[in-house]
């Protein structure tokens, strides 16, 4: 029987408590779909600072290296926030990510049918159901391109650089179009090659790429029409390839349609196809410890993982599905309408679990 390693980053806030829940969910599909999982705890953020001093001790980087796939909480919090910015909690988030190599950000912006009026786009525009996913290169472009400040004119100024390889967009490329090619075949690759040097280097490179995916159909659009497109017919878009800042934008604004941040799971992955997977929302300090925090983003992060990194993909279904059919008549207080039944964060793992 397959066994997988897993470390968990539990974090702060209402980590601990949507971590549990979809540990015993992801334990009920082990059982059901015929794997084990072997599990490992290890500090990242806040509860790290407070036992070790630092955000990101280096036991959990060993750790989550040797594992085959981690999941994450939440990090930070009031507590933490008068340190200094490389003390913080989420010093160790963007540590981790480094530490990991870990290049391609995967974003879906999904709305389930019950969840639709949840949506800011209303009527005809969401009329159609919406599964966007949105690959942003992770690692590369003008957040990590050379940077400084420098005298101009007798003027002070400061510069960033956008600057990607060939290999670089390469990889991220073959990341969408495999996406793309287990999906609906469709792929956007956004850029602003009408006005960048770095986007037309962007555009010519993924349009060399997809010889190798010749049934993926392509297209490109700049990233203020995609932004007004998001916004204009949501249902156009399938998968979605970008740079990291560009990602950083459309992908918070694609996840927006869906209405609802404790919905919405992520992940990130390396070479090896190992990931760090984690819901796109905080730590939630202001409902921690109450048993009201919405699990389901964690619990679709579990799906996610099972898809991408651990090759079950009839599980991941599972999950999905048993998640679409509780919504319809279960709610946690952030996603509640009348007709439906409010629950606990443990009330809806449990729920989620007795649908798999
Ligand atoms: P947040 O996402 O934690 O909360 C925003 C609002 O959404 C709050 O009202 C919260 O109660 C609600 N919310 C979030 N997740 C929910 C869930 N699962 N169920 C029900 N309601 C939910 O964002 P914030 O308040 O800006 O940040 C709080 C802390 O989290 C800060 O310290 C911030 O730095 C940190 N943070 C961490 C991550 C991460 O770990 N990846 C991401 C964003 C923010």
């Amino acid at each position: 029987m397959k066994n997988y390693k897993l470390v968990l980053l539990k974090g702060d806030g209402i980590g601990p408590e949507i971590v549990d829940e979809a540990v015993k969910v992801l334990n009920k599909a082990a059982d059901k779909f015929g794997f084990t999982v072997e599990y490992d705890e290890a500090l990242l953020g806040g509860c790290a600072i407070d036992a070790t001093g630092v955000p990101l001790p280096d036991e959990t980087v060993a750790k989550c290296k040797a594992a085959d796939s981690v999941l994450l909480g939440a990090v930070g919090g009031p507590k933490w926030d008068t340190l200094p910015g490389n003390l913080r909690p989420e010093a160790g988030l963007l540590g981790i990510r480094g530490a990991l190599g870990l290049f391609a950000n995967l974003r879906p912006a999904v709305i389930f049918e019950p969840l639709k009026n949840a949506s800011p786009l209303k009527g005809e525009i969401i009329g159609k159901a919406l599964d966007i996913m949105v690959v942003r290169e992770l690692t590369g472009g003008i957040y990590f391109g050379e940077r400084g400040r420098k005298d101009v004119n007798g003027n002070p100024a400061a510069y960033d650089t956008e600057l990607y390889t060939v290999p670089e967009i390469e990889r991220i490329a073959r990341v969408a179009f495999e996406m793309a090619m287990n999906r609906n075949k469709k792929l956007t690759s956004v850029d602003k090659a009408n006005v960048l040097e770095s986007s037309r280097l962007w555009r010519e490179t993924v349009i060399r790429v997809s010889k190798e995916y010749p049934e993926v159909e392509l297209n490109h659009l700049y990233v203020d029409n995609c932004a007004m497109q998001l916004v204009r017919d949501p249902g156009q878009f399938d998968v979605i390839v970008t740079s990291n800042i560009f990602g950083d934008i459309l992908s918070d604004e694609a996840s927006m349609i869906s209405g609802s941040i404790g919905m919405l799971a992520s992940a990130s992955l390396n070479e090896n196809k190992a990931g760090l997977y984690e819901p796109i929302h905080g730590s939630a300090p202001d409902i921690a410890g109450q048993g009201i925090a919405n699990p389901l983003a964690t619990i679709l992060s579990v799906s996610m993982m099972l898809k991408h990194s651990l090759d079950q993909p009839e599980a991941a279904d599972a999950i999905e599905k048993a998640v679409a059919k509780v919504l319809e008549t279960h709610r946690t207080p952030d996603i509640y309408t009348d007709g439906t039944t409010k629950v606990s964060t443990k009330e809806m793992g449990d729920l989620v679990c007795s649908l798999i």
